[in-house]
């Protein structure tokens, strides 16, 4: 049975003696969910998914029965399954939590999925610089064979064969992007594809494939362990179940925690059971929320904001990967908005013009406001540059590089004008 307010992913976590040994992850309900799974006719496991409304935990919010009911439909001999673990996300450190803690739940996850899609072989693409994760995920992948998990006619099916292999990623944010993911398993440079085709119908090596998170992934095996209507309980109307936070930033309380979609902001920013507030005692100013490319809040008008899908669209936010980002009173919207800039200047691949010479260009305009040396028509020049990147770029990356700019524009337009460098003229003519 699950409860509300009480961990659900996060259960196993510190209990284990050992997290990659099968007997103990059993004892704590593990491997329960598979075997419920193939009781159940593969429509009814498709039904459950739908029930549970569980939306993708990588940052796009997508449904993820209605993903996996396209897979099952999508014509192919071959189906892939493959995990996305590249979590290279500033301020989100969730999926390093399961991998690391509890590598056998994204282990179910992807059994499952396995066995719905009849797949022969998965992927995990984990981040390079999670080496170590690698290794303890790589022990995890050996004993769940062992344990008749994974190989050969699984949990004593016959024909049930399927493989989990890791690809370490390189070090490049945009291969978060799953279609730079498959491309780079399949060898190929790290860069997104042009879509449609979806990747449900033409993904790794050109077959029908399904792409999740790794939270995703864990959340799986509860919710055909407990049904889905009772993993939606957890949640609200919009979106099922629990949601991995990562809090950090000036919060006093930093760190990973899984709170019911639904928990007022407030809670979460100010409980000691979460945030705690800030340490100094300063109030908060605003919040990142999502990574990078999320939309920033001035925490001035979210008293009544509650942390679930629905909740933070209402207020122009989005949930992302989880991320929260908290700023005190003492940090500039610019300053911080020069380091946003930065990132994306530099993970930006280069495959198109608009996103490879747009990010650079918002950083420059971005430090001139941050170093007082912007002119008159700067803030013209910026608002454009942001709209020319969102619509022209090819890939998520690129197109949501505005996205926490916009905001401070809108929350802190005050903060800008004071970058501007009094007494010069305006600049005559066009631009760019
Ligand atoms: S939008 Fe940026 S990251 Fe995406 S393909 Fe174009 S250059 Fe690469």
């Amino acid at each position: 049975m699950i409860e509300r307010n009480k961990p659900v992913l996060l259960a196993r976590i510190n209990k284990m003696k050992q997290v990659t040994d099968v007997e103990e992850y059993q004892k704590y309900n593990g491997f329960s969910g598979l075997l419920e799974a193939i009781k159940m006719e593969k429509e009814r496991i498709l039904d459950e998914l739908d029930l549970a409304h569980l939306r993708g935990r990588g940052g796009a919010a997508f449904p993820l029965g209605k993903k996996w009911r396209h897979l099952y439909g999508a014509k192919g001999d071959t189906k892939y399954i493959v995990c996305n673990a590249d979590e290279g996300e500033p301020g989100t450190f969730k999926d390093k939590a399961l991998l690391e803690q509890d590598p056998l739940s994204v282990i179910e996850g992807m059994v499952i999925a396995g066995y719905l899609f009849s797949a022969k072989a998965g992927y995990i693409y984990i981040r390079g610089e999670y080496r170590r994760i690698q290794k303890i995920f790589q022990e995890a992948l050996d004993n769940a064979e062992k344990a008749g998990f994974l190989g050969e006619n699984i949990v004593g099916i016959q024909g049930f064969n399927y493989t989990i292999t890791i690809i370490s990623g390189a070090g490049a944010y945009v291969c978060g992007e799953n279609s730079a993911l498959l491309n780079s398993i399949e060898g190929k440079t790290g860069r997104p594809r042009v879509k449609p085709p979806h990747l449900a119908d033409v993904g790794l090596y050109l077959q029908p494939t399904l792409v999740n998170n790794v939270e995703s992934f864990a959340s799986i095996p509860v919710i055909l362990r407990e049904g889905g209507q009772a993993y939606r309980d957890l949640g609200t109307e919009d979106g099922g179940g629990t949601k991995l936070i990562c809090l950090s930033g000036h919060v006093k309380n930093r760190g990973l925690y899984e709170v019911n979609l639904g928990t007022p902001l407030q809670e979460i920013l100010y409980s000691e059971e979460y945030g705690g507030g800030t340490a100094t005692g300063r109030p908060l100013k605003f919040i990142h929320f999502g990574g990078q490319s999320g939309p920033i809040g001035a925490v001035e008008n979210l008293d009544d904001c509650i942390y679930s899908y629905e909740g933070l669209w209402d207020n122009d936010l989005s949930i992302g990967s989880g991320a929260i980002v908290v700023m005190d009173d003492q940090v500039s919207i610019v300053d911080y908005l020069v380091n946003v800039a930065a990132f994306f200047a530099h993970e930006s691949c280069g495959k198109c013009t608009p996103c490879r010479l747009g990010t650079t260009r918002i950083l420059e305009l971005l430090t001139k406001f941050n170093t007082q040396t912007a002119v008159s028509g700067d803030l013209e020049r910026l608002r454009k540059m942001l709209t020319h990147v969102t619509n022209l770029s090819a890939c998520g990356l690129g197109q949501s590089v505005a996205n926490p700019m916009r905001s401070g524009l809108t929350y802190f337009p005050k903060e800008f004008e004071a970058g501007i460098r009094e007494a010069v003229a305006p600049i005559k003519g066009g631009f760019w």
